[in-house]
């Protein structure tokens, strides 16, 4: 993996940042993406390689923006498309496939793919902490990831979240905030504070590598 993940550049303007805890341009504020060397990958990467590895989201290393393997999150991805034929009845297209994220591990939602790549690389940058502001599924996903790394989380909530769904994410261990106001002004709050320590904020300052860990839904169906 190492080397063919090359760091950060902006959507905008196109300037390169260090691959560390940024996700904003300090050129023009425009929003960071990983750049990878793909000459490399495709030097080294073939379809065949990738159906001999085991099956969850890690057969795609070389485009995941990590120096190392994955530290959490292993038994992420490879989850089932499942044939509706019923629903593509109804909408009058020939054949429907859904992909069913509902199985993915550990916490069944798509968003642990998306903890494992920034919680590893969360790691990787040596980050104290781990965190997010969430209403659900992305809570659960980065306390489960968190415990898994051995890193403390913070999760932000917005204060009229049903309990109901915050059980799951305190059997993680994580500090659960909640937040008098909207999930608009928690996300802002997360911000903020992503700005004065040194957390990582999964889809705050991490949000170049957690937006990463999605594209491989992408080539799963491919
Ligand atoms: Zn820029």
């Amino acid at each position: 993996m190492s080397g063919l993940f090359a760091g950060l550049a902006c959507r905008e303007c196109g300037a390169l940042a260090p691959p560390g805890p940024v996700h904003v341009c300090e050129r023009c504020f425009g929003a960071l993406d990983v750049s990878y060397d793909y000459a490399a990958i495709g030097e080294r990467l073939t379809r065949a390689a990738i159906e001999a590895r085991p099956p969850s989201m890690w057969r795609y290393a070389e485009l995941l923006p990590l120096d190392g393997p994955p530290l959490v999150g292993r038994a992420a991805g490879m989850t089932p498309l499942v044939r509706a034929d019923r629903l593509a009845a109804r909408l009058g297209v020939g054949e429907l496939w859904i992909k069913n994220e509902g199985v993915c591990h550990p916490t069944l939602s798509f968003k642990d793919r998306l903890v494992a790549v920034a919680v590893t690389r969360a790691r990787e940058l040596g980050l104290g902490a781990v965190a997010c502001a969430s209403t659900g599924n992305l809570a659960n996903a980065t306390a489960a990831a968190a415990a898994a790394a051995g890193l403390p989380c913070l999760v932000l909530v917005p204060d009229d979240v049903e309990p109901a769904k915050m059980v799951a994410t305190s059997v993680y261990g994580a500090h659960l905030v909640p937040v008098r106001g909207t999930y608009d002004q928690v996300n802002r709050l997360a911000s903020e504070i992503a700005d004065r320590h040194p957390w990582g904020f999964v889809n705050v300052n991490l949000r170049p590598y957690y937006g990463e860990g999605g594209k491989t839904v992408g080539h799963e169906i491919a």
